[in-house]
């Protein structure tokens, strides 16, 4: 099956077909740099970093860009509020965002543009829209004429009339329509602002996520991200800003994600309801985090609680458990001869319902039950008393499948964390050689004390005709 995504333009799920074959252009819209960001605007960080990685594993060339709004009036807010400079806090906020985003596991983007970077590029849209009639400046502000624009409301699925009454929109008399959005801000005293032909002001916030889409990636882009909240009205916005410049499509594939919501409410910083993701990381592993998304469908709410954050723990866990009991059996392994073959193909077939539910619009929910199915199979193949070659190489192909997909899914690092440090390793080992020991000498009750002890700690033994070797105990 090809890969298919849930298009928000077309409200249906769609073949994803690159507008240049083999290659893929993505763009999210990144944060605004006024203070550190939640767990809930983690989610389309992980999400998509994720899926990113999962089209370069497909085969995929992906172009990535994030930018990051360094001029807003939130952080204008912010700076006057500890009166610093606008520069200072966004500056502070976007280092924060980097080192964040870095603990999180999440690639880098190909690049991180910011508004204050492409103030010429922004001033030089913002022209042509205003040569083309669609946009018109009042004293010092520039604002677009949404009615100039055939396709506007295309993507939220509304008209202008349905937008104007369900919209909450500042009124300003001067606009010709009350949907009409700022292009350029004329400066206020004390703030930020830069030159232009309209007079010294700062950029809105919709133009700078077109001007760095297009100028990163082209005019027509195959997929643009973000959170559901972002369709209307900045999304739109772009739209219409874009493609009233080019006269192009400007994005073929619209994805968004759900919210992250905490007692049944959209965590927001505005509504306070929030923690950030660097103290859940205080706490939690970044995999626990990664794994807490990946057990949800992308566009599904998630209640975020740390008994579920406990519960994803626990789940990477039995993947961490299998994985490390599987290098312990295997360590002595030759496996110089040829795969079974019958082996090879069940495995292969396993793998394939994986990638089945990743195509379908990035089902990693689906693709989660499949790696916990492939860690029963090893877990089931761990408890036999005897293990035949079959068995080996089973586990072999299965450690093998979970490592490959881990160059997308990233969860696989909690087992530094996890794993039992040298020390304890290397004493649990001089414990097995004394009870070997014992057991020569048919102390069995002394042999036995030791294996019911280190049961009691999480270590299972087991005796296989011709060795003994331990393994962690396998969480139910
Ligand atoms: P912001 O810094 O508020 O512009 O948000 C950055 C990104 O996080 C955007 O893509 C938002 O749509 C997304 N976002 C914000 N809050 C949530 C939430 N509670 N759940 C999921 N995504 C969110
Ligand atoms: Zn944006």
């Amino acid at each position: 099956m090809a890969l298919q995504v849930y298009n928000t333009l077309t409200n249906k799920k769609e073949e994803v077909v690159p507008v240049t074959p083999g290659k893929i252009t993505m763009y999210l819209c990144g944060p605004t740099v006024y203070d550190y960001f939640h767990i809930g605007n983690a989610r389309p960080f992980i999400v998509y970093d994720i899926f990113r990685r999962y089209l370069k594993y497909r085969g995929y060339d992906v172009k990535f860009v994030m930018n990051v709004t360094d001029i807003d009036d939130k952080i204008i807010t912010k700076a006057i509020k500890e009166a610093v400079p606008a520069s200072e806090v966004a500056g502070k906020y976007t280092n924060a965002f980097f080192e964040d985003l870095e603990k999180l596991g999440v690639e880098p983007a190909d690049e991180y543009p910011k508004a204050t970077e492409n103030i010429n590029e922004i001033i030089a849209l913002i022209e042509r829209l205003i040569d083309k009639g669609l946009a018109y400046q009042i004293e010092g502000d520039v604002y677009y004429s949404v009615a100039k624009f055939s396709g506007y409301g295309k993507l939220s699925g509304k008209n202008i009339e349905e937008l104007k009454s369900g919209a909450r929109i500042e009124i300003d008399a001067r606009k010709k329509n009350p949907l009409d959005f700022s292009l350029w801000k004329a400066a206020k005293p004390g703030e930020p602002a830069w030159d232009s032909p309209w007079g010294k002001g700062r950029p809105g916030w919709h133009i700078e996520c077109s001007v760095m889409s297009m100028k990163y990636l082209g005019e027509t882009i195959d997929i643009h991200a973000g959170g559901s909240d972002l369709v209307f009205p900045h999304h739109e916005n772009e739209i219409a800003q874009s493609e009233g410049a080019s006269g192009k499509p400007f994005v073929k594939y619209w994805m968004h994600n759900g919210f992250l919501n905490i007692e049944g409410e959209k965590m927001s910083k505005s509504l306070g309801n929030f923690f950030t993701a660097r103290d859940i990381m205080k706490k939690y592993h970044a995999s626990v985090i990664r794994m807490f998304f990946l057990q949800k469908h992308y566009k599904s709410p998630v209640s975020f609680s740390e008994d579920r954050i406990l519960e994803s723990q626990n789940a990477l866990e039995r993947i961490i458990t299998a994985m490390q009991n599987i290098d312990i059996v295997l360590k002595d392994i030759d496996f110089e001869d040829n795969d079974d073959q019958k082996v090879v193909e069940q495995i292969a077939g396993l793998k394939s319902e994986f990638l089945k539910n990743m195509d379908d619009d990035f089902n990693t929910a689906g693709a989660m039950s499949n790696i916990f199915d492939l860690v029963k199979e090893a877990n089931h193949i761990l408890s036999k008393t005897s293990l035949l070659r079959e068995d080996y190489i089973t586990l072999k192909e299965i450690r093998a499948i979970i490592e490959e997909f881990d160059s997308f899914l990233g969860i696989l690092s909690y087992k530094e964390e996890m794993h039992t440090s040298v020390s304890e390793d290397s004493l649990i080992s001089i414990l097995l050689d004394v009870r070997e020991q014992l057991r020569k000498e048919k102390l069995w009750n002394l042999s036995d004390e030791i294996r019911d002890k280190l049961a009691n700690l999480g270590v299972e033994i087991k005796d296989y005709p011709d060795k003994t070797i331990w393994m962690k105990k396998i969480k139910s």
